[in-house]
């Protein structure tokens, strides 16, 4: 029986999977370079494909001669995705396509670890979200105040979407680049806002309808 033709693989991180999964190198293209100085440098791209779910992506090599052997920077086109989509984020795009589109930019901007635009970028989601929720009444102090009087949010949460709002303010004015730890904290209060206002909220308010209530208590 002839033997099965050998396939060239690499382990890489995959972007529908999840995991680390085996990838078949379909094919390479490299360029390379000589300085003057006699230092080199160059590119290697791999077309590669995950055995497992079959996505295809492009593997980028930067070599530098001066660095230790065998360190290379290596990009991923599309990048590796850094935070998994909520599953309701396609149930917005009717809703609030303005919402949506905003939302799918931080997202974005989390794949490629461009932390300041994120925050800044988690600021005007949550800017959105309260001018849904209590119209345009004045700045985040005032829509918070708002969201505290209507109870849609507590006191102690009050405090943590103020943090969320400063971190995305002290990024487009002071120049903070928050860390990545911080930045998962603001999504998630991000997120379960928009998800207790968009989806969850109404769909909840929808279903007590068909809830059948408590049989009366008998009275003595
Ligand atoms: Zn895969």
């Amino acid at each position: 029986m002839a033997n099965k033709p050998k396939i060239n693989t690499l382990k890489c991180s995959c972007v529908k999977c999840w995991v680390e999964t085996d990838h078949e190198i379909l094919s390479v293209a490299e360029n390379s370079a000589e300085e003057r100085d006699g230092t080199s440098w160059g590119y290697i791209y791999k077309f590669i494909q995950c055995l497992g779910c079959k996505t295809a992506s492009i593997r980028e090599e930067f070599w530098f001669s001066e660095w230790d052997h065998g360190h290379m920077e290596i990009t991923y086109y599309p990048p590796r995705t850094k935070r998994r989509r909520p599953d309701w984020l396609d149930q917005l795009e009717d809703r609030d396509p303005v919402l949506f589109s905003l939302l799918k930019e931080v997202y974005e901007a989390a794949d490629y670890g461009h932390h300041r635009l994120m925050s800044m970028g988690i600021r005007s989601v949550m800017d959105h979200v309260m001018t849904y929720l209590v119209e345009d009444i004045g700045g985040f102090e005032k829509k918070l105040d708002a969201l505290v009087e209507k109870k849609i949010i507590s006191d102690k949460q009050r405090e943590l979407y103020d943090t969320v709002i400063e971190g995305g303010s002290a990024a487009a004015h002071r120049g903070y680049k928050p860390p990545w730890a911080l930045l998962e904290n603001m999504l998630e209060l991000m997120e379960f806002l928009i998800n207790q206002s968009y989806i969850s909220g109404p769909m909840l308010e929808a279903a007590k309808v068909h809830i059948p209530p408590r049989p009366s208590q008998k009275k003595n």
